[in-house]
């Protein structure tokens, strides 16, 4: 009897993780939109003692002609769950996810017995802006720089991710490497609308991991034992992976009489490649890649850089501030003036989570208000080289 209760426990066990993982498991990039750059070493020597930089990033969310099928401005969009989740409060939940994800840098599993520095990784994404598109011509997974076109915003500037459905198929994603920088991500909605409807979880743990990897993309890393459109290198195409010496190839690995090619979740087991820009799952950076994105972050985008996306890249000196409207949340300039002469107040919005970025200064003048339920953040930092 004992016996029995001691399979039950394990079954109960070894079971629930599994459907945990497989309805979480959904970690594929189907490669990139647009131009893929050449891929060039940076030349760039990171130095892990910069201070952090912070990415402004956008998300959208695509919603049916009706406004179902996806979080809106007050909902989850599954009113049956009487969720406290709306289109806001999930994004700022998974930007800080992504972050806490980016706040670690595990070892390299690659090359056996390695002593490639696992350097803390001095970026996080910072929310621009949240917003809702209704348009059923463009609700499902791939619609790729057509989204960018019609609904993108601060193009060149702002990181724009774009949310819609997977129509059943697996999760996922795909992003820009050059040009104006975004991300499309299949099938979040979906998976928080099974996962919360049945064990009020959210899923955003691994949905913060596609998000660092197609960001990766936007940031200039390729994928290291893998094509650009997913599949595992090929046997002896020296052309297949990311340039980076500090990332073994899948052949150097082979040769070693392994695969590192592995997928999601895979990141325990020591001959598969953890790196970030593998489908582990996992969030491990070489020196060689931290140094291509913070080249990259020296560049603007005449030379394919992303130098603008940072808010340490002050493109405008006065910002006179009358109205915030509902969907920016970010606010980014050398001095900004809130509320600026002549307006009558200045208002945060009800429920927002507002943040002004100067390096000269924030002035709050008669009239500034921070409604109820809102959150208002200021910071003052130097612009960047
Ligand atoms: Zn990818």
């Amino acid at each position: 009897m004992q016996k029995m209760n001691k399979l039950i426990v394990l079954l109960v066990f070894l079971f629930i993780p599994q459907a945990l993982v497989k309805s979480q498991g959904t970690f594929e990039c189907s490669g990139i939109i647009g131009t893929h750059p050449s891929l060039l070493k940076s030349g760039y020597v990171y130095d892990p003692n910069i201070s952090i930089r912070y990415v402004k990033i956008n998300i959208h969310y695509m919603l049916k002609t009706d406004g179902t099928g996806n979080f809106t401005e007050t909902t989850d969009g599954v009113v049956s769950a009487n969720s406290p989740y709306n289109g806001y409060t999930y994004a700022a939940l998974l930007v800080n996810t992504a972050n806490q994800r980016l706040a670690s840098n595990p070892k390299m599993n690659l090359p056996p017995n390695n002593a490639t520095p696992n350097y803390p990784k001095q970026y996080r994404f910072i929310l621009a802006g949240v917003y809702f598109h209704r348009n059923s011509n463009y609700y499902y997974y791939p619609n790729g720089g057509y989204l960018l076109d019609l609904y993108g915003v601060n193009l060149g500037s702002e990181i724009n991710i774009f949310f819609d459905n997977a129509n059943g198929q697996n999760g996922g994603g795909q992003a820009s490497m050059s040009g104006s920088r975004m991300v499309e991500i299949r099938g979040a909605w979906d998976t928080y609308n099974q996962w919360y409807a049945t064990n009020k979880l959210i899923g955003t743990w691994a949905l913060a991991g596609t998000i660092t990897h197609e960001i990766g993309h936007n940031l200039g890393l390729d994928h290291t034992v893998r094509y650009s459109n997913g599949p595992c290198c090929a046997t002896g195409d020296a052309s297949c992976g990311d340039n980076c010496d500090d990332t073994p190839s899948r052949d150097q690995m082979l040769a070693l009489g392994f695969d590192a090619c592995c997928g999601f979740n895979q990141e325990g087991i020591a001959t598969c490649d953890n790196n970030l820009m593998n489908y582990t799952g996992d969030q491990a950076l070489t020196p060689c890649q931290l140094g291509i994105v913070f080249g990259n972050f020296t560049k603007d985008e005449s030379s394919n850089g992303t130098k603008l996306y940072l808010t340490c890249s002050f493109t405008t000196n006065v910002l006179d501030l009358c109205s915030l409207g509902s969907n920016q949340l970010l606010y980014n300039a050398k001095t900004i003036n809130f509320p600026a002469s002549g307006c009558m107040n200045g208002l945060i919005p009800v429920g927002q989570s507002i943040v002004f970025t100067a390096s000269d200064g924030i002035n709050l003048n008669n009239g500034f208000e921070v409604q109820l339920g809102s959150s208002f953040e200021t910071s003052i930092i130097s612009s960047c080289q």
